[in-house]
């Protein structure tokens, strides 16, 4: 898979300090963080926690617990930038809603860290150059949490169609959906950077975008709502179609009322699909040909890995830094553009 592995080619991979293992630092303890991060990290080979930034203090004492932490690894949103202080972090990972993402990224590279995003990794596509700038300016990293791309189902995808093994692809069908519960948290408010396509539409992009091997060059989308009320703020369900320059084109799906889980990639002689497909789950799927038998993995842990190996030991990283995110957000960018002038054809 050698020809999959790509460094973002920064070069800024160099340790201040030498070490086996790299520590990172969580900011944020809501769900992703607590029941998949925290948890991958005990499984990691070449990172581990080494630090909890909070704005909870109640939630401090089963963390110091269950990760054997101490005070001086313990931060909060005021002192975070004290984190310059501590040599045992090397990555700071925001794991924040998507509004708070700019704001920690660019503290996390002044207090002189690199960083690990989660998605989307900001609001559009201007906060995103941002920070990207702001990692540049201090000689630091930045990734973004696409924890797909270290997953088998995903990675042998990947490799078949750059290898044309069904000669050229034509058409990507995809979607990411589910019913969303609970009306009150960040995810149903706009100012949060909620809403299906940010949240879980961002997958369909990636996939469309890796599998096929193309950048979109122009835009179609119409969002849907079937519930006015709870999705007052929010986008409930979009469906975007994207040309790419071969004259390939991407239908996609989004939602937060219908659960869809999945993609098909169509070539000359054959095809690939996956479903599910994003889950952090077991991931199926099969070809024109076989039935794909990967074990399940443990994406996180292989992300963080991949990551730190990039400056352990000098290892190509996947498609995961910093500008893979900014072309998602141009892309989600357009998607709303369109979404606003129903259904207009945007050139990205
Ligand atoms: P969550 O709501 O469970 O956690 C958010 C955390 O931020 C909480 O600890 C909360 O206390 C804290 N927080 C600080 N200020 C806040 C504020 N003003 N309002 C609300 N919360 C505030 O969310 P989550 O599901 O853990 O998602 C966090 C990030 O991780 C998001 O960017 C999300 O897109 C991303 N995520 C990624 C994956 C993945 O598979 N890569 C999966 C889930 C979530």
């Amino acid at each position: 898979m050698g020809a999959l592995t790509l460094s973002n080619g920064f070069g800024r991979n160099v340790l201040s300090n030498p070490k086996k293992k790299l520590g990172i630092a969580l900011v944020g303890l809501g769900n992703y963080a607590t029941r998949q991060l925290a948890p991958a990290l005990l499984e990691t080979n070449s990172c581990e926690l080494k630090g909890i930034v909070t704005g909870t203090p109640s939630k401090i004492a089963q963390w110091k617990k269950t990760y054997d932490l101490k005070d001086h690894q313990i931060y909060n949103y005021d002192n975070f930038d004290s984190i310059a202080k501590n040599d045992e972090i090397d990555i700071v990972y925001i794991v924040l809603p998507n509004n708070m993402h700019k704001e920690f990224t660019i503290r996390a590279f002044e207090a002189g860290k690199h960083v690990i995003c989660e998605k989307p990794m900001a609001m559009n596509a201007e906060e995103a150059a941002e920070m990207i700038l702001s990692g540049e300016k201090a000689n630091r990293e930045l990734f973004i949490g696409y924890r797909l791309h270290y997953e088998p189902h995903h990675r042998e995808s990947i490799r078949l169609c750059r290898e044309g093994a069904f000669g050229k692809i034509k058409f990507f069908e995809g979607g990411f959906g589910f019913r969303l519960g609970n009306p009150n948290q960040w995810r149903m408010k706009k100012a949060y950077g909620g809403g299906a396509l940010m949240d879980v539409g961002i997958y369909v992009i990636q996939a469309a975008r890796y599998t096929m091997g193309e950048e979109p060059i122009a835009v179609s989308a119409k969002e849907f709502k079937t519930d006015l009320v709870k999705f007052d703020e929010v986008d409930e369900l979009i469906t975007w179609q994207m040309e790419f320059p071969s004259g390939a084109v991407a239908n996609c799906t989004t939602s937060f009322s219908a659960s869809t889980n999945h993609f098909f990639v169509a070539a000359e002689k054959g095809f690939i699909r996956l479903s599910p497909a994003y889950t952090y789950g077991k991931i199926s799927g099969f070809t024109k040909d076989t039935t794909f038998e990967f074990n399940q993995v443990n994406q996180q842990a292989l992300h963080m890995d991949g990551i730190s190996d990039y400056f352990l030991k000098g290892q190509p990283h996947l498609n995961v830094g910093g500008d893979e995110g900014l072309r998602d957000m141009k892309i989600i960018d357009a998607i709303f553009a369109s979404v606003n002038q129903n259904g207009k054809r945007i050139l990205i």
